[in-house]
């Protein structure tokens, strides 16, 4: 896999990180791609944005593989980073990569509260329901019934559904895509670096280590028939969507409500 990678995308990821430390069929490796493909598709470089991360296997996409400024915070801390840099200068794009455990969890607070403030940041969440690098714990993403490391008989706690959250706290930018929808995420990463305000996607990713060893032989695992999106599930009663993820883009307003 580092081979094609680094054949594939030679001025985007750094030869000396590999080989990678992501697992074999980890999600966060086609997330990492179709940002390149964004960037790519804009004509931008990666360069010319600081990527920002907190702890977590997810927060390790930008950093160390980005030939790029990128920095490695702390636990659940950052959107919180990511806003001082924007603070310090305006003119930079500045994008955080994180993971749901880090973003929704430990970080929840800054997330909803960037979605207020409109934080002219892109926040992209690569959910995998679970504390992945710590061993699979239970995280406010877990759906219910699925087992983890602290839930073994399942998870008796309704997770967050991401999306609703940053919108009900007024993100004017919002988005929820399967890994596996790689037309679809790398449009809508495209389309959040165009966004004057605070874009939030959420991507799904597999983590075949923490969550899908435990729950797919339960029929719990990720697969495309999962998802369903906007249009289809303006077609299903609630009964139907129960067992679904909603995909799309739930919101796409790209005017900046604070100039
Ligand atoms: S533990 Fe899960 S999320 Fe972390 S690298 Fe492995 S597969 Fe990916």
């Amino acid at each position: 896999m580092s081979e094609r990678l680094l054949t594939q995308y030679p001025e985007e990821l750094r030869p000396e990180a590999f080989p990678t430390t992501f697992c074999p069929g980890c999600g966060h490796v086609p997330l990492m791609t179709a940002i390149f493909e964004a960037y790519r598709l804009k004509g931008l470089k990666l360069r010319d944005t600081t990527f920002v991360s907190g702890i977590g296997c997810a927060s390790w996409i930008p950093s160390p593989h980005f030939k790029a400024d990128t920095l490695h915070t702390t636990h659940g801390r950052p959107i919180a980073f990511a806003t001082g840099v924007k603070l310090a200068a305006p003119q930079r794009r500045v994008m955080v990569i994180s993971g749901d455990g880090d973003l929704a969890s430990i970080g929840g607070n800054h997330l909803i509260h960037a979605a207020r403030r409109d934080v002219p940041i892109v926040a992209i969440c690569a959910n995998n329901f679970i504390y992945g690098m710590t061993g699979g714990q239970v995280a406010a993403t877990t759906p219910l019934g699925h087992i983890t490391l602290t839930t073994p008989w399942g998870n008796e706690e309704p997770p967050f559904d991401l999306c609703k959250l940053v919108l009900a706290a007024g993100a004017r930018f919002v988005a929820r895509w399967y890994v596996g929808h790689r037309r679809e995420l790398i449009e809508t990463i495209a389309a959040a670096l165009d966004h004057e305000g605070f874009a939030f996607i959420e991507a799904i990713s597999l983590c075949p280590t923490a969550h899908e060893r435990r729950n797919k032989p339960r029929g719990m695992g990720v697969t495309k028939d999962l998802f369903v999106t906007i249009e289809q599930a303006q077609g299903m009663t609630e009964q139907e969507l129960e067992p679904k993820i909603v995909c799309g883009r739930f919101a796409a307003d790209s005017t900046r409500r604070n100039k």
